[in-house]
């Protein structure tokens, strides 16, 4: 899943994209509002945390312009302490969460698990589960009736995609635009390896190739 910080406060934004990325999560950050509210409309994110006060632009009129375009995405706006108008304002701007600094790493990564859970029509269960298989966001580790099978970050990252949207066509760019950041070189081979991998420990029928259309998790045959 692939995410947007826009957060100015430079050592915040640090502590929180090295734990972002030790979750599996693809990170960009911007430090401008008006940087955020372009990019925000122009790259597929899945989900985009958006800190209020902000240089270039205010938060709240970046998030209001986004939903003015009819951007779906879920937002996750980072407020001041005991501000409670802040909160309020961000919430009918378009918000879907609100996190109150200073807040715990782990609670941020908490709310984001479930909200790209919810924005997936999927309850916010302690595992996520679909064609029979557990995942363990927490662990980056995946089960198939109680026996755990050991996955790599990349794999992780990758079934964590295919199971946010089972009996789904999905192509080598759309992923590789979901799982790698904007800085990364894109190559959608590296794609196929790691579904390759997947289906080594996983099962061959648990994804299904599409000629020329994609992959497909957790189809008729898995
Ligand atoms: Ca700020």
């Amino acid at each position: 899943m692939r995410l947007l910080l826009v957060e100015d406060h430079v050592p915040l934004a640090d502590e929180l994209m090295s734990a972002l990325s030790r979750q599996g999560y693809a990170v960009d950050w911007l430090a401008d509002g008006r940087d955020a509210q372009y990019q925000g409309l122009s790259e597929p994110y899945d989900l985009i945390v958006l800190d209020l006060g902000l240089p270039g632009l205010p938060g709240l009129e970046v998030l209001a312009y986004w939903r003015s375009q009819g951007m779906s995405t879920p937002v996750l706006i980072l407020t001041a302490r005991g501000s409670w108008s802040e909160r309020i304002e961000g919430l009918k701007a378009g918000a879907d969460d609100y996190l109150t600094k200073p807040f715990h790493p782990e609670e941020l990564q908490l709310r984001i698990q479930a909200l790209l859970r919810r924005a997936r029509g999927l309850a916010n269960q302690p595992k996520l589960e679909a064609a029979g298989l557990h995942l363990d966001e927490n662990r980056q580790s995946v089960s198939r009736d109680g026996t755990e099978i050991q996955l790599t970050s990349a794999e992780f990252r990758l079934l964590r995609y295919f199971m946010l949207h089972p009996q789904q066509i999905l192509s080598k760019s759309h992923l590789s635009e979901h799982l790698y950041d904007g800085e990364n070189e894109r190559d959608s081979n590296v794609i196929e390896v790691h579904v390759n991998h997947l289906r080594r420990k996983l099962g061959r029928s648990v994804i299904e190739t599409r000629r020329g259309q994609g992959y497909l998790y957790g189809g008729a045959g898995a």
